[in-house]
């Protein structure tokens, strides 16, 4: 098979030809049909994550089609339209995992990391990294939903926001474009808030009630004219773009972060004493909140902004990825 790999951290992806791989008997094999490209891969790509093995083919947006199943697997079949995201499977046995907190579990393994991932035309998965992809869903518009997508609906639905209240989405980008769509979809009145005046007419075509343009205006005082925000979703890797946010929550308002800045974040601790305020953040989730993430983006029509590309044009995608050059995520594609 035709697979990109990094041989070593730093160096440019190489293309290679490798052997299919075989399903253990946990595992699946899926055929790849796309692989989104997300920021993350950088760990892999440039040696920042602990353990990783070389080479190693990365990709953890992955959207395909069971082709081998594993003598143990009973739950999927050949044929079966699956994804795989980042939580790529988990041990069952440590303490997270007796508590049903896949995500949290102490031998967790992340795919693309811990074993090879979907920049390639097939791969193997844990059976219990799998979810189960709506029939009627693109591959290339899924990929996008098992990182980006998953991160912003599961942030978003697991904060107490409830319909009508003020939801901001720091940032119109990879993450935002999404997070938007979702806070519509969810019922929250939306504010779409980022530094690109540019980007106005499309946070209101994503379903934004509301577009703050931070290079004009203060985003805190103008959440605070509207009622302060239950919640402001940071979905841009920027300390600036969320310190600057951070004082326009209301009452019992809680900043989320699902991006990581460089740096720390300060907050105006008085105001968060007097609000009841909170900072907290927000991983990706596990394979059944990949599931629920494919079927209401299905349910609601919502897709990520996607380019396409060749599996051999990975380097051209991943550094127009890395220089915010791609509107919004970058999927590789197989034999395209
Ligand atoms: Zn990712
Ligand atoms: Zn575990």
């Amino acid at each position: 098979m035709k697979a990109v790999q990094v041989t070593e951290p730093g160096e440019p992806f190489e293309v290679v030809d490798r052997d299919v791989p075989d399903p253990a008997a946990d595992e699946v094999r899926v055929e790849v049909d796309a692989c989104g490209i997300c920021h993350s891969d950088v760990f892999v790509k440039e040696g920042q994550w602990p353990g990783v093995e070389y080479p190693r083919i990365p990709g953890h947006e992955v959207a395909g089609r069971i082709d081998a199943v594993g003598d143990d697997v009973e739950a999927w079949e050949v044929g079966d339209r699956v994804g795989v995201g980042w939580h790529g499977g988990h041990c069952f046995t440590c303490d997270a995992c007796r508590r049903g907190n896949f995500i949290n579990c102490e031998n967790a393994k992340v795919t693309g990391i811990s074993y090879d991932g979907g920049y390639a035309e097939y791969m193997t998965a844990p059976q219990e990294a799998l979810a189960r992809m709506p029939e009627d869903l693109d591959s290339v518009d899924a990929a996008p939903l098992l990182c980006a997508g998953i991160t912003t609906f599961n942030a978003l639905r697991n904060t107490d926001a409830r319909a009508g209240d003020l939801v901001a989405v720091q940032g119109v980008g990879g993450l935002g474009h999404l997070a938007i769509q979702y806070a519509h979809a969810a019922g929250f009145e939306t504010v779409a808030i980022s530094r690109s005046p540019d980007k106005e007419d499309l946070a209101y075509d994503l379903g934004a009630d509301h577009f703050l343009d931070a290079s004009e205006v203060d985003p805190a005082e103008e959440l605070q004219s509207m009622g302060g925000a239950r919640v402001v979703l940071g979905t841009a890797p920027s300390a600036d773009a969320m310190e600057s946010v951070a004082g326009g929550l209301g009452v019992d308002g809680e900043l989320v972060a699902v991006a990581v800045p460089g740096g720390p974040v300060s907050v105006p601790v008085q105001q968060f004493v007097t609000s009841r305020n909170a900072v907290s953040g927000w991983p990706s989730g596990d394979a059944r909140d990949s599931q629920d993430t494919l079927e209401f983006s299905d349910l609601r029509d919502i897709t990520p902004e996607i380019e396409m590309y060749a599996l051999e044009d990975a380097e051209e995608a991943y550094d127009a990825m890395l220089d915010n050059e791609v509107r919004f995520r970058a999927v590789l594609v197989p034999g395209e």
